[in-house]
C-alpha cells in the first residue's frame, strides 16, 4: 500500500487494496448507488441525507439547548442546503474541520408558464440550469420531479418517470436524414435552447368541443387536475425538474465502474455525509458536512454557498456551548476552520489528449484527486491553498492509508472551473479542493470509478477525525 499512498506516478490501485478494503470499497459502491438512485434533485437529496442521518440519531440544532462533545446535530434551509455536525471534544470556538460539497446538478427546468402546445403536441417549455453540453439532453428518457405549491401553502410532490410503469418526457431531435442544416453548424451554436420543449402529449381532450382549440394541452390540463389536482396557473409557484430516467448502475465487464445522473457533486456529498456518519470515535474538533444548493450557478441565492447558511450555522453552535464573548468566538472559529471543498473533478480521459494538462490530471482508479487551486487562465478566481495546510492533509492521508493523486481541472488556457472553496477561503480558513475524478462531467450521464469514490470518502473520515 504505502508505495501508492500520495503517488504522483498515479497507478491504477484496484487489486492492490487489501481484501477487507477491497470489500468495504464495494459495500460502500454499493449503497452509493442506492442514494444516488434516490437523490435525483437538491430537495431529494437533502429528504434522503436527513432520513440517513437521523436513523444514526443525529438531531435538529434547534431541540439542543446546550451541546456536549459527541452530540450529533443537524440544521438546515429550505429544505435544500444541509449542515450536519458531531461535536467535538474541543469547543468550536476553537475551529471545525469542514467537508463542503453541493447536491444540485445540472438538469432542464420548466419555465414559469411551461404548458403550450405546438402543431397539435403538448410540451412543456423549459430552461436549462448549469453548465450543459445541449444536444446531450434531446432524446433521453426524461423524468420529472419537484414540487407544486399551492397559496394554501399546500404541496404536490411530482415524482414521474423512474417506477416502473411510469411514462417518460423528451426532448426531440432531427433525424440524420433532414439534418444536414444542423450538421452544418458549429456545437455551440446547433441548439437552441428556446427549441428544447419537451414532449408530454399527443392526445385530444376526448370531452373537448368539436370546435374547441388547443385540445392536446386541453386534456394535459384535465389529466393535471384529475391526477394531481392543480391548474396551469400552479406552475407559476412550482420548481419543476427533468432529469434524466433511469437508475445509476455499474459500468463496464469488471464492474469497477459507475455511470449516474449527477455524480457532480452527490458523490462528493455522500462521501461526506458517509465519513460524518462513520466517524468511530468522538472528534477533537467539531466534524461538519455542509450540503448547498446552487453550486450549478454560482453559489448565489439563499440555499447557495454565497449566502450567511454557514456563518450562521456556526453562531448557532457558539451560542450553545457556553462561549466568553461569542461574537468575536464566531469571527474566531471561522478563521481557525479548516475544509475540504468536496467537489468532483476532470479525469484524464485518452480520447482528449488535447484537454490534459501534462503530468497533472486525475486518472481513473488512482484515488480521491486534491485540486490546489481551480479558476481559469492565469489561476483568475481561485482561492489557491497554502502548502502549509497540503502538507497537512499529506501526513493526515499517509496516516490513513488513504490513495489520492493532485491534479488540475485540465490544460493551461484550455480548461477552468470553481466551486465552493473561495467562498469559504474567505473567512481566512484552510480550504482546498479534494474529489472524486469524473469523465463526462455535466452530461446526462457521468462515470466514476469505485475505488475513487471509495478513497474519496476514506480521505474525507480521515480529515474529519483528525
Ligand atoms: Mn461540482
Ligand atoms: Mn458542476
Amino acid at each position: 500500500m504505502s508505495d501508492i499512498v500520495g503517488t504522483v506516478k498515479r497507478e491504477n490501485a484496484v487489486g492492490r487494496l487489501s481484501e477487507k478494503e477491497t470489500a468495504a470499497c464495494a459495500d460502500y459502491a454499493k449503497d452509493y448507488v442506492s442514494y444516488l438512485g434516490i437523490a435525483k434533485t437538491e430537495r431529494r437529496a437533502y429528504a434522503e441525507a436527513v432520513r440517513r442521518i437521523e436513523a444514526l440519531g443525529f438531531r435538529e440544532l434547534s431541540t439542543f439547548e446546550t451541546l456536549k462533545p459527541g452530540d450529533k446535530v443537524y440544521r438546515g434551509y429550505h429544505g435544500k442546503t444541509l449542515m450536519a455536525a458531531v461535536i467535538g471534544q474541543e469547543p468550536v470556538a476553537n475551529g471545525i474541520n469542514v467537508i463542503g460539497g453541493h447536491t444540485d446538478a445540472p438538469r432542464i427546468d420548466l419555465k414559469p408558464v411551461p404548458l403550450c402546445e405546438k402543431g397539435g403536441l403538448a410540451y412543456f417549455d423549459t430552461h436549462y440550469y448549469g453548465g450543459i453540453k445541449k444536444f446531450h439532453w434531446l432524446v433521453h428518457p426524461l423524468a420529472l420531479y419537484g414540487v407544486i405549491v399551492k397559496p394554501d401553502g399546500s404541496k404536490v410532490e411530482v415524482a414521474i418517470g423512474d417506477n416502473p410503469g411510469d411514462p417518460v418526457f423528451q426532448i426531440t431531435d432531427i433525424l440524420p436524414h433532414f439534418g444536414a442544416e444542423q450538421s452544418a453548424k458549429k456545437v455551440s451554436e446547433a441548439f437552441d435552447p428556446e427549441d428544447m420543449d419537451v414532449l408530454i402529449g399527443s392526445a385530444p381532450d376526448p370531452t373537448a368541443d368539436k370546435d374547441a382549440k388547443e385540445t392536446v394541452k386541453r386534456n394535459i390540463l384535465r389529466i393535471l387536475a384529475d391526477t394531481y389536482g392543480v391548474t396551469e396557473e400552479d406552475f407559476l409557484s412550482a420548481e419543476l425538474e427533468l432529469v434524466p430516467a433511469g437508475m445509476p448502475r455499474d459500468l463496464g465487464l469488471d464492474r469497477s465502474m459507475i455511470v449516474g445522473y449527477g455524480h457532480d457533486d452527490r458523490v462528493c456529498a455522500y462521501a461526506g455525509l458517509r465519513a460524518l456518519m462513520d466517524l468511530p470515535a468522538i472528534p477533537r474538533r467539531t466534524g461538519m458536512v455542509l450540503l448547498c444548493d446552487k453550486e450549478e450557478i454560482g453559489s448565489v441565492g439563499a440555499t447557495g454557498m454565497d449566502s450567511t447558511f454557514f456563518e450562521n450555522s456556526v453562531a448557532e453552535l457558539i451560542a450553545r456551548q457556553d462561549t466568553p464573548r461569542p461574537e468575536i468566538a464566531v469571527r474566531r472559529a471561522l478563521e481557525a476552520s479548516r475544509m475540504l471543498s468536496a467537489d468532483v473533478c476532470a479525469a484524464s480521459d485518452p480520447h482528449f489528449p488535447n484537454a490534459d494538462s501534462t503530468g497533472n490530471m486525475a486518472k481513473m482508479n488512482a484515488g480521491g484527486c486534491l485540486i490546489k487551486y481551480t479558476g481559469a487562465r492565469g489561476k483568475s478566481g481561485a482561492s489557491d491553498a497554502r502548502a502549509e495546510f497540503i502538507a497537512d492533509l499529506r501526513r493526515i492521508f499517509a496516516k490513513d492509508g488513504v490513495v489520492w493523486q493532485a491534479g488540475e481541472l485540465g490544460r493551461c488556457e484550455k480548461g477552468g472551473g470553481g466551486t465552493i472553496a473561495l467562498y469559504m477561503a474567505r473567512y481566512g480558513m484552510d480550504v482546498v479542493d479534494f474529489g472524486v475524478p469524473l469523465f463526462n462531467m455535466h452530461a446526462p450521464w457521468e462515470t466514476a470509478s469505485k475505488l475513487d469514490c471509495y478513497m474519496t470518502y476514506r480521505a474525507y473520515r480521515a480529515f474529519l477525525a483528525d
